[in-house]
């Protein structure tokens, strides 16, 4: 007879682990942990390069904000203790909902194979695509009066911001903006039943790559923006939290420009340009 439960690939060394991790043990509690441990690791690490950088002189000229300097040890130490606290008191609860809910809507987890690399691209590509919809939409309805106030003004408490203020926000802005993340894949997996928690976890480690990069407050000769056509960077979030209006997108720079809030931050930068062109001039003279 022959046996129809061998798997048709021998799992690579990354599904064995995966595997491993799983084997006799809880689902949840381990998706839990997944979840919840790998996304400290990956923030603070992500901040690190930042942290620094602030420490280089020879790496200040590309600070975007020269003026405006909030990335004091003291703020950096008083953000690292409030998004700590909203890591376990605020987010940690969240993750807590994510199994049984993921479980619903027909998320594998713990089996192997892995989706082939294209298919994960494809999935977080279109992750990418939703999260910046909703974000746009979510992030314009946070600037109206009484949600500013009460809500979003928090976040904004950095005109220059850095790295580590990512998630400085209040517990609903957190709330919501995490909503736009996770409900990309979990829409997905409802009408295809056909995700894999590891391609979550990928999506979930990039979008947070972008949401640090875009408050690092450097612009770099290698920033994403720079090599990556439409992505918005810090570059393009820098100018919302100096000016509190315009680009209000998080990942590309499409919607801004579709819906038309992107305006004074155009006239900012070609103002911007003709400063260092005449820099230059003056230079050469
Ligand atoms: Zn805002
Ligand atoms: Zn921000």
């Amino acid at each position: 007879m022959s046996n129809t439960t061998v798997p048709y690939t021998t799992p690579s060394f990354i599904e064995s682990q995966w595997q491993s991790l799983f084997e006799g043990r809880n689902e949840a509690l381990v998706t839990l942990a997944l979840l919840f441990f790998s996304h400290e690791i990956i923030y603070f690490t992500r901040c690190l390069p930042y942290l620094i950088a602030d420490q280089i002189p020879a790496l200040q000229k590309y600070k975007i904000q020269q003026k405006t300097i909030q990335n004091t040890s003291q703020n950096q130490w008083k953000v690292f203790r409030y998004v700590l606290m909203s890591h376990f008191f605020f987010e940690l609860p969240m993750i807590v909902g994510f199994h049984p809910v993921a479980v619903y809507f027909g998320m594998a987890i713990s089996s192997v194979p892995f989706p082939p690399l294209s298919k994960m691209a494809m999935q977080i590509f279109l992750f990418f695509v939703f999260e910046d919809f909703f974000h746009y939409w979510a992030h314009r309805g946070l600037h109206y009066g009484p949600f500013y106030k009460h809500i979003h003004k928090l976040h904004h408490e950095w005109s220059a911001p850095f790295g580590l203020a990512a998630e400085y926000a209040h517990p609903i802005e957190v709330l919501i903006l995490g909503t736009g993340t996770i409900s990309g894949p979990l829409i997905w997996c409802y009408f295809t039943h056909d995700l894999h928690l590891i391609t979550t976890l990928t999506w979930m480690t990039l979008r947070l790559f972008q949401a640090v990069e875009a408050h690092s407050g450097y612009d770099f000769p290698w920033s994403t923006h720079n090599w990556l056509p439409g992505w918005s960077g810090a570059e393009h979030h820098d100018y919302h939290h100096m000016a509190f209006t315009n680009n209000f997108s998080t990942s590309f720079r499409w919607w801004d420009h579709i819906f038309g809030t992107n305006k004074k931050y155009l006239a900012y930068r070609a103002r911007k340009d003709q400063e260092l062109k005449a820099q230059e001039v003056k230079k050469e003279l």
